[in-house]
């Protein structure tokens, strides 16, 4: 008998432009995931709502995150690649964890925090449950392994607590999520000018997009803060020097990258050449991925097929769990 594949489920939101950040904290693992585990993926349209109400780009957005995930790898014959807002359960499931969620812990929530003092006007309640919500996504299918980025460790950390509290009071219904990456630790890609991550909405000329085109690419790593190089060998790197060798990392050879740390310890370094590779090396990696999108995002029909098919796959996963909440919580009444 062929052994049941383990469970994984990951989601990214509809709200801009995919970037690196979103490729290699979470896409990266999605593509390697498919070919050896059950995969759940999602476009987390319901959780853009919390920070986005404005739904006049919403559409188009879905398509683009669609678009964008297919043209990076993820094939949705092997994976259930689904909108959020098409699972019904999930709303459902959502409602029961509010209740052994506590106002306190979800105020607590880094996430909800940065939040709360980016747009003050718009403390919702969505906004506050998001890591409820999130936590929906993934158990509903009785997921076991979350692919991530760094910025999303505590919200599994809640997945995990929220999860266990339901088991501990109504009966063993779910695994404790894990967050997941192939190479043990999770990633975060840091911004060009070296403060803080690469993001959809936030700090948008210092991310790489994956639909920025050369020119744009170019622009946007030569003007990634430097300074005029280390006066001592072999001495440790400043903060904005580190993320640079970080970015080159996920795209230049281990050649390159050897050259230029040998350059820095022996302060012959020259960091213009340094982002002139870096940007190349961008280039060819984005380009491919850019025109990928364009072609796909040409047929809307297919696009459509593609949710369709991807519901079907996470509605079937949800009913069966879903039959096992309700019956542990005693919802069942003939
Ligand atoms: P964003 O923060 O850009 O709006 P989402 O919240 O939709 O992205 O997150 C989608 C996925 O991308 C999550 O798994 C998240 O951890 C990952 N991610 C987002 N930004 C980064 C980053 N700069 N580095 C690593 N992973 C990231």
């Amino acid at each position: 008998m062929e052994k049941k594949k383990e469970i994984v489920m990951s989601g990214i939101r509809p709200t801009g432009f995919l970037h690196l950040g979103n490729y290699f904290g979470a896409i990266r693992n999605y593509v390697k995931m498919q070919e050896e585990f059950e995969c759940f993926f999602m476009v987390a349209d319901l959780h853009s709502l919390t920070t986005h109400p404005d739904t006049k780009e919403l559409k188009a957005n879905v398509h683009r995150v669609l678009a964008e995930n297919i043209a990076c790898g993820l094939d949705p014959d092997k994976v259930a690649f689904y909108c959020q807002s098409h699972i019904h359960e999930t709303a459902e499931l959502y409602l029961y964890l509010n209740m052994m969620a506590y106002k306190g812990e979800l105020e607590k929530t880094t996430t909800f925090k940065d939040k709360v003092r980016q747009n003050p006007e718009n403390v919702n309640a969505g906004l506050l449950t998001y890591p409820v919500l999130q936590t929906a996504d993934i158990i509903l299918h009785r997921a076991k392994y979350v692919p991530v980025g760094k910025d999303q460790e505590q919200h599994l950390e809640m997945a995990r607590t929220f999860a266990n509290r339901f088991n501990h009071r109504y009966g063993d219904v779910f695994p404790e999520p894990q967050a997941f990456n192939y190479n043990q630790s999770l990633v975060k890609v840091p911004s060009l000018d070296g403060a803080g991550k690469m993001s959809k909405s936030e700090n948008q000329m210092a991310t790489l997009y994956l639909a920025d085109n050369d020119d744009m690419i170019r622009k946007k790593v030569m003007k990634a803060k430097t300074d005029s190089g280390p006066t001592e060998k072999n001495t440790p790197k400043p903060d904005y020097i580190e993320n640079i060798f970080l970015l080159m990392s996920l795209v230049c050879t281990p050649e390159t990258i050897q050259r230029f740390e040998e350059d820095y310890n022996s302060c012959t370094i020259r960091y213009g050449d340094l982002k002139k590779q870096l940007a190349e090396d961008m280039v060819n990696f984005i380009a491919p991925i850019r025109n990928k999108v364009d072609a796909i995002l040409q047929d809307e029909e297919g696009l459509k097929q593609i949710m369709q098919k991807g519901a079907e796959k996470a509605n079937k996963s949800a009913a069966e769990t879903m039959k096992q909440v309700r019956q542990a919580m005693g919802l069942n009444y003939f």
